[in-house]
């Protein structure tokens, strides 16, 4: 499943490929995945031209020049693939726009993928992007601003930060190796946490997804040109390795329940 890195990436590579071109017509073969009908759409988006593509948290949002907005969510899962002519588009998908060069791509959704249309003014309230918090690529990301979310909170951090309000992006694939290296046990609460601790989570954050974006991001997803990544599950430090020794200590990785998620983590490392 995408998360920050794949996210990120996959939204730069389409501003680079599709920054100013025209939308010539939209095909939605699964209304369920759109809030508005396919005409509606067609009709909403037809001649205008993109303007900017940004992610925001696991959205990706593309801006048109006439007011409206594309709101993308791979959801469980998703290849969202580029084409340079009809010919030699994808054959399967749900969503497919077309551009008035002839390129254009397709989505296709494994399971709870979205495709909305919604315009400026209705941007800001939103109800599935409108509380999304700021994510660790972002400039206004820094030590002190996440130092300041985290003050007087009581939660347990890993539920802490799944939370997409609280911080956007991360989720249970890179959280792992995240609270390994900084040595936190997943149910620590955060009112537990000293300056240290919260400086070495944040540290830790930050190498874990950037690592991941240096290596071309997760290897079991596609980018917009149907290209793998780099960054194996070789890479990972204790996630999904059950049973193999912690490569810090040597101790056997156990998982672990932490309410509706698995945690893998050294129970050496990191205790509670
Ligand atoms: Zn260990």
């Amino acid at each position: 499943m995408a998360e920050l890195p794949e996210i990120f990436k996959l939204a730069g590579q389409m501003r680079d490929t599709l920054h100013g071109k025209t939308i010539q017509s939209i095909t939605l073969l699964q209304e369920k995945c759109s809030n508005v009908p396919p005409d509606e759409f067609q009709e909403r988006v037809s001649g205008a031209r993109i303007k900017d593509i940004r992610n925001k948290g696991k959205w990706i949002i593309t801006e048109l020049n006439n007011g409206e907005n594309i709101l993308l969510s791979l959801g469980m899962g998703a290849d969202i693939l580029f084409f340079e002519n009809e010919k030699n588009k994808p054959d399967k998908y749900q969503v497919k726009v077309v551009f008035s060069d002839g390129s254009g791509y397709t989505a296709r959704f494994w399971w709870f993928g979205k495709f909305l249309l919604v315009s400026d003014e209705e941007l800001a309230s939103e109800p599935n992007t409108k509380d999304i918090g700021i994510d660790p690529f972002d400039e206004r990301f820094t030590l002190d601003y996440f130092s300041s979310i985290l003050k007087g909170k009581k939660t347990q951090i890993k539920a802490f930060l799944m939370n997409q309000k609280n911080v956007s992006g991360i989720g249970n694939m890179y959280m792992h190796d995240i609270l390994f290296r900084a040595r936190l046990h997943p149910q620590k609460r955060i009112s537990d946490m000293n300056e240290d601790e919260i400086k070495l989570l944040y540290s830790s954050i930050m190498d874990i997804l950037n690592f991941s974006l240096e290596k071309g991001t997760f290897a079991y997803e596609s980018d917009f040109f149907g290209q793998k990544g780099g960054y194996t599950t070789d890479y990972f430090l204790v996630g999904y390795k059950e049973n193999q020794p912690c490569p810090v200590c040597g101790e056997k990785i156990i998982s672990i329940k932490t309410g509706s998620t698995t945690s893998y983590i050294c129970p050496a490392c990191q205790k509670v």
